[in-house]
């Protein structure tokens, strides 16, 4: 059966910053994740966990600053200090499948992140990549 979003869904970056600050959250990286993020700061990896990442339960996220921005989001430029190696988290916003569940859902995520429903139409197969690249 063809997923609700079979032709596709309209999406563009705005740049708002909005999912990289505000609310408490976390953003969940792994041991490659690390190592890039680390090799493009010219960073010892051990050096970068130290500096930039938090242990919650097992699982390993980026710290946030006190007012609950991303520890890289640049807030005079309001974008991403590391964009080149963002996590897979970041990268494959906002086609989550908790987002892509209904209908409903995507339009939840719409009123949160003003580049859903903008800009140009990106193809189911293209969202099921990021799909599929989000649970490797
Ligand atoms: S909330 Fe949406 S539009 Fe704003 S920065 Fe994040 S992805 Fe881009
Ligand atoms: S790593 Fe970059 S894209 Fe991801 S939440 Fe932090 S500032 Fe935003």
């Amino acid at each position: 059966m063809l997923p609700w979003y079979h032709n596709g869904l309209h999406f563009q970056c705005t740049g708002c910053g909005d999912c990289c600050t505000g609310a408490p959250g976390y953003v969940w990286i792994n041991k490659a994740e690390i190592e890039a993020m680390a090799a493009h700061l010219k960073m010892d990896a051990a050096k970068f966990e130290r500096k930039y990442v938090r242990l919650v339960g097992i699982r390993k996220s980026l710290i946030e600053l006190a007012n609950g921005d991303c520890v890289f989001f640049d807030n005079q430029n309001r974008g991403c200090k590391i964009y080149p190696v963002r996590p897979r988290q970041c990268r494959t916003w906002p086609f989550w499948d908790s987002n892509l569940k209904s209908p409903e859902s995507w339009e939840e995520t719409a009123a949160h992140c003003p580049g859903c429903n903008q800009g140009p139409l990106i193809p189911r197969e293209e969202i099921e990549l990021f799909r599929q690249s989000r649970r490797v």
